[in-house]
């Protein structure tokens, strides 16, 4: 039993469609998060059932979320979820309230051309890049399950194992949900988005422009925390970015390996839009399409509301640069603040080109026992013999345990990534859940699991994922 409490339908009646799940025809389930289900006090009758759609759990009322979206820059005024059912929302032990909500689960009024089906692979790539993100204590929508429906979808690689992810969520309300209303002009049901998603996330914060502020803080610091641990998120459409703060929309995302700053992972993000140094650029674009929604409430005269907006607008670059020195300062081990942070971070980054990203803040927390297996990192080793005298004198000599604390030693490898969605696609799922168990423990020792720790072999070639 789930103790349902469906807010969003009660209190945004026009903001989605009723629509019920697919029966899937032979539900099973891949894998369940019972440590997540205990935490949320949930009580699963029906894992296989639930998860999949095939039964409806008491008190859920399964419905299809109305957004729009700017796709690569490009408005699609009529997005949604289209192959997603909210099931429902419920309280945690702590009175928070989450989404309980399934993806693959099955066509919509949203989903245009689409099948509303999801394979195995992605789902379960969902699952574990998700679950690494919660470990490395990044916001993050997190996975319950992933149950294979029984059915085979098909997608440009052949017909592939069908499944469902089931998924909990502070809430599904992303930038694209407030433009949707927005460009619309249903002004009345903005207005009620509105004072639902402060109520919701932010009770502190006093109207539209409280709202923004609060938004601008919890993004910036998720994108930092992003950049700190080399994520990309590949598919920063607006209607990808939730007003909660959290990481969703799990598509082809990756974690960078050696350290470059156009790094795309996705087939197609053909002109880098979404590269790995691009997403605190995105950071602000995204934003700037919530202020314009958002602007009738900055203030009921127009070019007030305008100058307001744009304050703020041109702030985020400086509070987004807050928030990533601070995770560099707790990367770097640097305790307090010294003016010339900023530059010794920067520094870093330039001398570490080339490098694997997650072994070069990994091993510097080694330096003071083991230097050489930092600079073996290193094949042209100036700029970083340059840069560590003046890290050693900023550096507390005793940050070793709040470096290795920070910077953690498995990140989801794409070339273990690719190797355990491909057994699980041939009926193995040993290699999944091998991986996942070494993900959901970052910051441990490499003692007995070096081989998760380890870049991609050269022979591995050059990475792409796919939606
Ligand atoms: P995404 O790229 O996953 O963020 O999805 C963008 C939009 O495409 C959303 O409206 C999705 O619901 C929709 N979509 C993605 N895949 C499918 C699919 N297989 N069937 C129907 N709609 C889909
Ligand atoms: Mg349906
Ligand atoms: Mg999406």
């Amino acid at each position: 039993m789930i103790q349902f409490d469906n807010s969003y339908l009660r209190d945004l009646p026009g903001s989605y469609l009723r629509q019920a799940p697919d029966v899937a025809p032979a539900p099973e389930v891949v894998v369940l998060n019972t440590a997540l289900a205990a935490d949320l006090g949930l009580q699963i009758d029906d894992a296989a059932g639930w998860f999949s759609g095939a039964v409806v759990p008491p008190g859920a009322d399964p419905a299809a979320l109305a957004y729009a979206g700017h796709q690569f820059g490009g408005y699609s005024p009529t997005l949604g979820d289209g192959r997603a059912h909210l099931l429902g929302e419920f309280l945690g032990p702590d009175g928070r309230r989450w989404d309980l909500q399934l993806k693959g689960s099955g066509r919509t009024a949203f989903s245009r051309g689409g099948d509303g089906k999801a394979a195995l692979g992605p789902m379960l790539r969902e699952y574990l890049i998700s679950e690494a993100m919660a470990a490395f204590g990044i916001p993050t929508t997190r996975s319950l399950a992933v149950v294979m429906t029984g059915e085979k979808v098909r997608r440009e690689a052949g017909a592939l194992p069908g499944a469902v992810v089931a998924r909990i969520a502070a809430s599904h309300i992303r930038v694209g949900t407030f433009q949707y209303f927005a460009k619309r002009g249903e002004m009345d049901k903005l207005k009620r988005l509105l004072d639902y998603t402060i109520a919701r996330h932010y009770p502190g914060a006093i109207g539209a422009l409280g709202l923004f502020d609060a938004v601008v803080a919890a993004q910036a610091r998720l994108i930092a925390q992003w950049m700190g641990v080399g994520f990309i998120h590949g598919v920063m459409n607006t209607d990808n970015m939730a007003l909660s703060g959290e990481t969703i929309d799990y598509g082809p995302c990756a974690f960078m390996e050696h350290y470059a700053p156009g790094t795309v992972f996705s087939s197609i993000d053909r002109q880098g839009r979404y590269a790995f140094a691009n997403q605190p650029l995105i950071l602000g674009w995204n934003l700037a399409r919530l202020a314009e929604a958002l602007l009738p409430f900055f203030d009921s005269d127009e070019s007030k509301a305008v100058d307001l907006a744009n304050a703020r607008l041109e702030a985020i670059a400086a509070i987004y640069r807050t928030e990533w020195l601070a995770v560099m300062r707790n990367k770097l081990g640097l305790h307090g603040v010294d003016p010339g942070d900023g530059a010794l971070a920067d520094d870093f980054l330039s001398a570490i080109q080339g490098v694997d990203w997650t072994l070069a803040f990994r091993r510097l927390a080694g330096v003071f026992s083991d230097e050489g297996a930092f600079l073996a990192l290193f094949e042209d080793r100036a700029a970083i013999i340059a840069w560590l005298p003046r890290w050693r004198a900023r550096v507390a000599t005793d940050a070793k345990a709040a470096m290795l604390a920070a910077n953690p030693a498995v990140i989801p490898r794409n070339h273990l990534v690719e190797a355990a969605l491909e057994a699980a696609n041939a009926g193995d799922i040993a290699p999944f859940q091998a991986l996942l168990t070494q993900v959901q423990h970052p910051f441990a020792p490499e003692l007995g699991r070096e081989a998760f720790t380890l870049p991609a072999p050269i022979g591995f070639g050059r990475y792409v994922t796919y939606c």
